[in-house]
């Protein structure tokens, strides 16, 4: 299991309908995070503020340097966002630059790897 790249894959694939927040973000955001809350609408993610549609891409994924992505929000990111990676079919499915080829040979070795680097950020998967 290698450190995350950055490589974005996991942001983009789920800005739009995969990513939820939890009801704590969401209070949280609208108390002390308006500049997020405002891309919020009916508790769903990512809306325009001016336009009230969906936006294809989370506005808070930054491209700025090439090939690299990071999170505009990273310390104020949704539940959901935290918590991934969370299996090893998911980041295969994902084609997650994290993954190595012996995880890939040994899946459940390397769900044991996975939920021990996560575990700041999520419970172990059952
Ligand atoms: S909030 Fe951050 S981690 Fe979550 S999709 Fe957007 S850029 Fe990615
Ligand atoms: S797909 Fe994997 S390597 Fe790429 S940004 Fe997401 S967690 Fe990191």
């Amino acid at each position: 299991m290698k450190p995350c790249t950055q490589c974005g894959k996991c942001c983009i694939k789920y800005s739009v309908d995969g990513i939820f927040a939890s009801q704590s973000d969401l209070d949280f955001w609208e108390e002390h995070r308006p500049h997020i809350y405002q891309h919020v609408k009916n508790d769903k993610l990512w809306f325009d503020p001016k336009t009230s549609r969906q936006l294809s891409i989370c506005p808070f994924l930054n491209n700025t340097k090439h090939n690299i992505y990071t999170c505009d929000i990273y310390h104020d990111r949704p539940e959901d966002c935290k918590h991934y990676p969370v299996t090893i079919d998911q980041m295969i499915g994902d084609e997650c630059e994290m993954l190595e080829p012996i995880d890939i040979k040994n899946t459940k070795r390397a769900q044991i790897k996975l939920d021990i680097l996560m575990m700041d950020s999520r419970p172990a998967h059952p």
